[in-house]
């Protein structure tokens, strides 16, 4: 890993809300195949960085390229037909909505648009089976606990084929032993192509999944190279012990 050809390329980005700057002149690189760990203390700026990669928030200046495509300024819709998709913190499921309509919505955007039916309905089969929620593809959401819906927000990401997976603090909330599970299907994930970029605040699973960290630290990049050379990084260090 890290050796594939550039995905996506963030040039000088920069974010302000009003007088607030959440990023500054943020540049790094994701290659194919790759998955980059995005770290920080809270309000470093992590979660504005998937938002604009994904469109969700407008840029303040700077560009982001997808295998060489602007995809700044453009809609989340259309930056999720470039093959780019994301999960959300707190799952965002349609709750009258079974759990296979809900990732069937989602086989039909994203790269998967455009094959005709019989591809949406094999993309969503194919994502709940990888997600092993295929029994469960007739229950309401609300019948689901945390580990299952967060499950079901990555067959809804998985369903749309994507060539690049958002990830936003998808194991907040997870006991022990189902982030080792979630931990083994992100290592799948990749393990299919996939490139990913993740936030996450559990260092364990940070370095068990992480090709490269990116460290924020108030919306600059701080650091960024190989998990266990960065975190010990004495800049790095200092800012997570508060110093
Ligand atoms: P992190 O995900 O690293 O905890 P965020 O990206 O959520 O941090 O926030 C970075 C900074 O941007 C914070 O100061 C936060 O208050 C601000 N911010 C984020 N989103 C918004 C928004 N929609 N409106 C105003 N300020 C925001
Ligand atoms: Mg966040």
């Amino acid at each position: 890993a890290g050796s594939g050809p550039v995905l996506l390329k963030c040039e000088d980005v920069t974010k302000s809300f009003g007088g607030i700057r959440a990023l500054t002149g943020v540049t790094l690189e994701v290659r194919r195949g790759e998955i980059l760990a995005l770290v920080g203390p809270n309000g470093s700026g992590k979660s504005t960085l998937i938002n604009m990669i994904s469109g969700h928030y407008s840029m303040t200046s700077g560009k982001i390229t997808l295998e060489g495509v602007e995809i700044s300024g453009r809609s989340p819709h259309l930056i999720a037909q470039q093959g780019v998709a994301r999960t959300y913190q707190i799952p965002r499921l349609f709750d009258n909505l079974t759990v296979l309509e809900n990732v069937r919505l989602c086989a039909k955007f994203g790269s998967a648009d455009g094959r005709g039916a019989a591809a949406v309905d094999v993309a969503t089969e194919e994502a709940l089976a990888f997600t092993g929620l295929a029994d469960k593809a007739d229950v309401l959401p609300e019948a689901l606990n945390l580990h299952d819906r967060k499950f079901v927000e990555f067959a809804r990401a998985l369903a749309a084929k994507p060539r690049l997976l958002l990830l936003d603090e998808v194991l907040c909330g997870l006991n022990p032993a189902e982030v080792d599970h979630a931990v083994e299907m992100i290592k799948r994930i990749k393990s299919g192509g996939t490139t990913i970029i993740f936030v996450e605040h559990l260092m364990r699973a940070v370095v068990a999944l992480a090709d490269r960290v990116a460290v924020l630290d108030q919306g600059k990049v701080l650091a960024l190279g190989h998990p266990g050379e960065t975190m010990r990084d004495p800049a790095v260090v200092s800012v997570y012990l508060g110093g």
